[in-house]
């Protein structure tokens, strides 16, 4: 459902960040991309959702060119979770979530209801969390949010760069097993960055690793650690 076909990506001081990429990632796979610091990962992914030109090569995402694509069309079918806790800080929580659905025009009856439906997804009890700003939240369940932001207008494909490197050790296995039971029950193509292989190997239906903006090795779990 996505397909990569001869990407490269070359920053503007000729730094070749992505070489020459062919890869296909199936529909409601957990994708994850694995490597060390500067390998290419994040370039990788934000070219899924236009953030970054392509300098060569064609993306698809359900065989239709990424840049064939309207731009709002685009970021809105595809949910995008960062490391940093990116909330908007003067909104409640419900502002935050809503964000995606007002822009795609839903009635404001169907967006409190997916609201409260999302909290609860990811246990945030909605009447206790629903009317606070992100600040009045720990980081874990504002990370929570972030997910939760993300799956807001159903997207098809969310893209997640290292969404829990930021938080303490408890609230990271929490989130990553939370986010496996979620992923189980909602079945959407989710591309996640990572650095940690520990991380990579429970989360992923299937691992690549990239080292100098190439792919070296691509397999399942089972398949990476048996030839690592
Ligand atoms: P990773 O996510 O694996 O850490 P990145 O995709 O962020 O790697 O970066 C890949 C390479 O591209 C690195 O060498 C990085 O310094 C370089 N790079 C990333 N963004 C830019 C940019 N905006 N301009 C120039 N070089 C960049
Ligand atoms: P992110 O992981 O969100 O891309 P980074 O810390 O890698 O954040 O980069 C922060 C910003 O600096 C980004 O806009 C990125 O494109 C840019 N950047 C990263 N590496 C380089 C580089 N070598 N030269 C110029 N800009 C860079």
């Amino acid at each position: 459902m996505i397909t990569f076909e001869n990407v490269t990506k070359k920053y503007v001081n000729d730094q070749v960040a992505v070489k020459a990429i062919n890869l296909e990632i199936k529909k409601g796979e957990f994708f994850v991309l694995i490597g060390p610091s500067g390998c290419g990962k994040t370039t990788l992914l934000k070219m899924i959702n236009r953030l970054i030109p392509l300098t060569e090569g064609t993306i698809r995402i359900n065989e239709k060119r990424i840049s064939d694509y309207n731009i709002h069309e685009l970021r809105w079918n595809i949910g995008y979770v960062l490391q940093q806790i990116a909330l908007f800080p003067h909104m409640t929580i419900e502002e935050n979530i809503a964000v995606v659905p007002e822009l795609k025009k839903w009635s404001k009856q169907q967006i409190q209801k997916r609201v409260y439906e999302l909290l609860e997804m990811v246990g945030l009890e909605p009447d206790k969390y629903s009317q606070r700003k992100p600040k009045e939240l720990s980081g874990g369940e504002q990370q929570r949010v972030g997910v939760v932001r993300a799956l807001a207008a159903d997207p098809e494909i969310i893209l997640m760069d290292e969404p829990f490197s930021a938080l303490d050790p408890i609230s990271r296995t929490k989130l990553q097993d939370d986010l496996l039971e979620l992923q189980r029950a909602i079945q959407k193509t989710i591309v996640f960055v990572s650095h940690d292989m520990q991380e990579a190997l429970k989360l992923g239906d299937r691992i690549c690793v990239m080292r100098d903006g190439e792919i070296v090795q691509i397999g399942t779990p089972q398949e990476i650690i048996q030839n690592p």
